[in-house]
């Protein structure tokens, strides 16, 4: 499968110069299952260039979104995806267990006057609101050729993280997820550690600095140390580090991925380590 960062940045976009090169949009990843379909995680800002992508391309695969929750950083660029106002379009809305409804009236609720001029119900796409699931603990799930398993997440409002996993390769994605504080619906720190037990590629929240951090404890993101310690204990082959701070200058974050770069190399791992940067691919 391969991976692509079409958003990256927490909280809210935060287009400007001092974010040019690792970019300004909020959280939106794009996953091409080696079928070719495509699969969208969130829907921050930076969905709206992706669905210009989508348009461009000849073939209109069916598109199935994965939200993991519906603050408005994870939301906001919904109303500008081109391809929900075009009929040869067919989109799946799949969240975690029971979050289905909640997502709905999320996404609903955005589009509705004054807060936006065009109602959900006048999108011409085929939509589809329901995901098969097979049982497990969180409820598994299949999706183009892709087996998918769904993780809560530690944050305020709640929330879920996932696992993809394709040819014996896996990729986890926990955005918002705070490992040093449990909120409620919230799991524990092991938990955490056995979902990403071994992943090939592992994108979670590093919004703080351990100093800003204290100021922002309950706020439901990690610091750069705990990031990096999870990938540490869980044996992840990458970590990227993800939802940037508004305020982290581009200069910060490659200042921060040395910083952790040398907290793997004083831990004697081999752990390969990045800042998540607007309109990069990785392959798995
Ligand atoms: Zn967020
Ligand atoms: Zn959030």
């Amino acid at each position: 499968m391969k991976i692509r960062t079409w958003g990256c940045r927490g909280s809210i976009a935060t287009p400007g110069l001092t974010t040019l090169r690792y970019g300004g949009n909020s959280t939106c990843v794009e996953i091409r299952p080696s079928t070719g379909q495509t699969i969208i995680i969130d829907a921050g800002s930076g969905l709206r260039n992706l669905g210009s992508l989508l348009i461009q391309e000849k073939e209109t695969a069916p598109i199935r979104f994965f939200f993991t929750h519906s603050h408005w950083d994870h939301l906001v660029g919904f109303p500008f995806f081109r391809p929900a106002y075009l009929e040869q379009f067919s989109i799946g809305l799949c969240s975690g267990p029971h979050a289905e409804d909640t997502m709905l009236k999320s996404l609903n609720h955005q589009m509705t006057s004054p807060f936006f001029p065009v109602d959900f119900r006048f999108l011409k796409a085929k939509f589809e609101f329901r995901c098969e699931r097979e049982h497990g603990e969180y409820g598994n799930c299949r999706c183009h050729g892709l087996e998918i398993s769904q993780m809560p997440l530690n944050h305020p409002d709640g929330g879920y993280g996932y696992k993809f996993m394709e040819n014996g390769k896996t990729f986890v994605f926990l955005p918002d997820n705070e490992l040093g504080f449990r909120h409620e619906g919230g799991l524990s720190h092991e938990q955490y550690v056995e979902f990403c037990r071994g992943a090939d590629l592992l994108f979670h929240d590093a919004q703080y600095t351990d100093q800003e951090y204290m100021r922002a404890r309950g706020w439901g993101h990690s610091t750069f140390g705990e990031a990096v310690d999870l990938a540490l204990e869980a044996r992840v082959k990458c970590l990227v580090l993800f939802h940037h701070d508004p305020d982290r200058t581009d200069e910060d974050l490659d200042r921060q991925v040395q910083w952790c770069r040398e907290r793997i190399r004083m831990a004697g791992s081999a752990v390969q380590c990045y800042a998540a940067k607007e309109g990069t691919t990785i392959e798995l």
